[in-house]
């Protein structure tokens, strides 16, 4: 090994989802919302001058923190925006896990989470879900350096009550207590409401999902004035234009239409009500989702032959191969048609597959 290798950090990276682009492709992998952004986003397109592309962003993102702060009736100071909730989730692990004492997530969890602490060597534990997915509180009553809690959790789909993660709270206040909510909008109960009584909470939330801009990337955190100040810091010591002009302007004409997004959040939530029904009809078991995807397990077929299947036929569903979790499909939730010829095309598989 030459000298200069020997200090290369070594990470292992976080494998994102494919992004193939095949024309009549059914891509149910990522998670994304199969419905366009609000129209407000397309108005905000046409009227956005590339001339004033030549000045740099406000390092502030004034536009966007302020929208935020309007939406969920809280101050700019209490509102960070970064580069999707992935840029929000690094800074804060960076910000605040910084006491040598291992953080706490669960085993089955976003798998982003491991990576940061690994990166930014911070040491964490993993206590093991319950047999049914779920959380168990008691493991987070011991001495840490943090937690971090997705809720509800991926790629579970599982919600916790807010009592829960009150008991959490109440027991954790001398460390900083992050809720991941990219996928509260599709039927969860938020944790912002519990803000005012626990300073050392913060509330992580993505454009990603309920509001239809992945590509975009925005997401954004929401805690005490003390804890966003503290990320800012952090972030203007590494790169102080994080969001682009057109994040900022597009990222807040999508917040002007409030019925859509409530419209598109219902499609999204019957389709998955609906595809629970059918997959339970074709013999496939999971936990009961409150996210824009179902975790789902087989009785008879394994889950990594049916996801090959499926992608030969150009119909892309997530597989993760680890522990305990490697029988599970994570099926996002498409349109209704998108979800039709899924189910369609999982039942010709099934049956060919014999019992
Ligand atoms: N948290 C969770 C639980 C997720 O599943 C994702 C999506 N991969 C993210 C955060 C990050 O989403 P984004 O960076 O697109 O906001």
């Amino acid at each position: 090994m030459k000298e200069w290798e020997k200090n290369i950090r070594k990470v292992e990276p976080y494998v994102p989802g494919e992004q193939p682009n095949k024309p009549d492709m059914v891509k149910l992998n990522t998670n994304e919302n199969p419905y366009p952004p609000a129209p407000e986003v397309e108005r905000a397109w046409k009227q956005f001058s590339p001339d004033s592309l030549k000045l740099y962003p406000d390092p502030t993102a004034n536009v966007l923190t302020g929208a935020l702060a309007d939406y969920h009736k809280v101050t700019k100071e209490q509102v960070f925006v970064g580069v999707g909730s992935d840029d929000v989730l690094a800074t804060a692990f960076l910000t605040f896990f910084n006491s040598g004492r291992p953080i706490l997530f669960p085993d089955i969890t976003y798998s982003f989470y491991d990576v940061w602490a690994n990166l930014f060597q911070i040491p964490y534990r993993r206590p093991a879900l319950k047999e049914d997915f779920h959380i168990r509180a008691e493991d987070y009553f011991t001495e840490n350096g943090g937690i971090v809690i997705a809720n509800p959790n991926a790629p579970t789909g599982l919600m916790e009550s807010l009592d829960f993660l009150e008991q959490i709270l109440e027991k954790n206040q001398d460390v900083i207590v992050i809720v991941d909510e990219a996928y509260v909008d599709f039927g969860g109960e938020s944790a912002l409401s519990l803000l005012p009584k626990y300073e050392n909470l913060l509330v992580v939330r993505t454009f990603s999902k309920s509001r239809s801009l992945a590509g975009l990337r925005i997401g954004y955190a929401v805690g005490n004035e003390a804890l966003i100040k503290a990320m800012n810091d952090v972030k203007y010591s590494y790169n102080s234009y994080t969001m682009n002009r057109t994040s900022l302007a597009l990222g807040a004409a999508v917040l002007e239409n409030e019925a859509y997004f409530q419209e598109t959040v219902q499609k999204i939530i019957a389709t998955r009500e609906r595809t629970k029904k059918a997959l339970s009809e074709l013999g496939f078991t999971f936990p009961d989702s409150k996210a824009n995807f179902i975790f789902a397990s087989h009785k008879r077929v394994k889950a990594k032959d049916i996801f090959e299947e499926l992608r030969k036929e150009n119909i892309y569903v997530r597989y993760f191969e680890k522990p305990k979790i490697d029988n599970y499909l994570r099926i996002t939730i498409g349109t209704d048609r998108e979800m039709d010829r899924f189910l369609a095309k999982l039942k010709e598989i099934l049956d060919r597959t014999g019992i």
